[in-house]
């Protein structure tokens, strides 16, 4: 608990330790700041453990290899298993109360994002992230049912609905049709091209042909070349499509949802949707309805539109994001971006501060959110060159403090020295059962696996 005594000395929290909220850590230890890291899973990661691609082993565990050196460092204490918020174990003023220097929230954009449509309490409506965190077997996601049938549309043409295709036609061998439903065209695709190849040999390549032909009005009306479209899409030698995966990728550009559809007992047997043209305004391209409406027959329907962030943190919030300092001066605005605003009181609060997925939902890969979360720490460490240096024995009761309200109030708070112990554990099923990774699918399990460790260990 002593730990070392660094340069700065001042105790800072940050609640998530997902990308954000661990390169945040290593930033501030390195700068001789102690964190403690509040998680409300109880493994490290976030979407890294459990959004990116199950079979990206090898961008997982680089990943992971990083993570583990993030918490070994002296000045950096974790706590999994603790959720921060009104729904959590410790609240914000919890966490105040603890005379924290600083207050990070690095949690992510844990809320869900809806369009609102009538109909969308049917069965089979799920919402990607949750369909992610099952396949990625985070709990209780892992131990959920979701009604996935023969035809699935997901709504949304981003990097999360490739993923949520590539795990419906590979993964899993009951789905026969996929169905991408987006607002705009085919030029305003969002997915990267690498990611693309995953799901390239699903892609029924006449009937994408047919799709964008289908649309050249439309694209000629906003100046975009068809047959270039259909060029960079399509190839006339799909990679072939791997054993025993007989779903096929089909796309309906230029179609918003407005209805699911159900069945007398409340399953999704459809979705009704407006037919869009393109529309060019001052260089921005929107999508508007035309009045046109058609039905596409089918029984679960994704909605992979993004999410927002979980407002019950208790941060200021509005329309699916934390406040920070609107309408900021030049000078004042990379900072500001990452300072927590409080609208009522018409300014910022003192020494709380946003980074990664919290601060911008949804957005981007990994690497965006360490740039994120390092830039956060460059406000934060500015501040705390104007908040005058604990002593050390200040810090070291102060982070006894916290031991002694996260073993009181989160059940099982789980250590670095616990997951230590939790991977050798899955290492150990893995080895046996021959697999590439393994993971426990509930807490219980986990924390089971824990304690036999610690038992087997003396
Ligand atoms: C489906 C999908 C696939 C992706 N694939 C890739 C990929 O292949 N490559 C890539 O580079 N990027 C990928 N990304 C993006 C990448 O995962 C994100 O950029 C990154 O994880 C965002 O980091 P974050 O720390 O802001 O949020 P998160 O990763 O969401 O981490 C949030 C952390 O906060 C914790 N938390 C949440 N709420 C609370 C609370 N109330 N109290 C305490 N703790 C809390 C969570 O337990 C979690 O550990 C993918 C994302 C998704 C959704």
């Amino acid at each position: 608990m002593e730990g070392v005594v660094g340069q700065s000395g001042h105790l800072v929290g940050i609640i998530g330790a997902g990308p954000a909220g661990l390169y945040a850590a290593q930033k501030l230890s390195e700068a001789g700041v102690y964190v403690v890291l509040f998680n409300q899973d109880i493994k490290p990661g976030g979407l890294a453990e459990y959004g990116i691609f199950p079979t990206k082993y090898k961008m997982k565990e680089g990943l992971r290899k990083q993570f583990r050196r993030i918490l070994a460092h002296p000045r950096v204490e974790y706590y999994g298993n603790c959720r921060v918020g009104e729904k959590g174990a410790l609240t914000l003023d919890d966490l105040h109360a603890l005379g924290l220097d600083a207050l990070i929230c690095a949690a992510g954009a844990q809320g869900t994002k809806s369009l609102g449509l009538p109909g969308e309490e049917a069965v089979g409506v799920v919402h990607a992230k949750d369909l992610v965190y099952h396949y990625n077997r985070l709990p209780p996601f892992s131990q959920q049912q979701f009604a996935i049938g023969k035809r699935v549309a997901i709504v949304g043409m981003g990097n999360v609905m490739i993923d949520i295709a590539h795990y419906l036609l590979q993964l899993r061998h009951d789905v026969a049709e996929v169905i991408v439903v987006a607002r705009r065209g085919p030029a305003e695709r969002r997915y990267d091209a690498k990611e693309y190849t995953y799901v390239e040999p699903f892609v029924d390549q006449t009937a994408l042909r047919h799709e964008i032909e289908r649309l050249r009005p439309h694209l000629a009306a906003v100046g975009q070349d068809t047959t270039a479209l259909i060029a960079a899409m399509t190839t006339a030698t799909p990679p072939a499509r791997p054993a025993g995966a007989p779903g096929r990728l089909v796309f309906r550009f230029l179609a918003s949802p407005v209805e699911i559809l159900s069945t007398p007992d409340g399953r999704v047997c459809g979705l009704r949707v407006e037919e869009n043209r393109l529309v060019l305004h001052n260089e921005t391209l929107t999508a508007r309805g035309t009045g046109t409406y058609m039905e596409i027959p089918l029984d679960s329907v994704i909605f992979a539109i993004g999410d927002c962030v979980d407002e019950t943190i208790g941060l200021p919030y509005a329309h699916g994001t934390f406040l920070t300092k609107p309408d900021a001066s030049t000078a004042e605005q990379a900072s500001a971006v990452y300072q927590v605003y409080d609208p009522i009181r018409h300014r910022v609060l003192d020494h709380t501060y946003v980074v990664g997925w919290s601060r911008q939902a949804s957005d981007g890969l990994v690497g965006k959110a360490k740039q994120d979360a390092e830039r956060g720490v460059d406000t934060v460490l500015r501040e705390l060159a104007t908040v005058p240096t604990p002593t050390a024995r200040v810090v070291a009761a102060r982070r006894q403090a916290v031991q002694r309200l996260v073993e009181e109030r989160c059940g099982y708070p789980v250590t670095r020295e616990d997951i230590t112990l939790l991977e050798g554990a899955e290492q150990h099923m893995a080895t046996q059962a021959q697999l590439a990774d393994y993971k426990f699918d509930s807490n219980e399990a986990m924390i089971k696996a824990i304690n036999s460790r610690k038992i087997a260990r003396g």
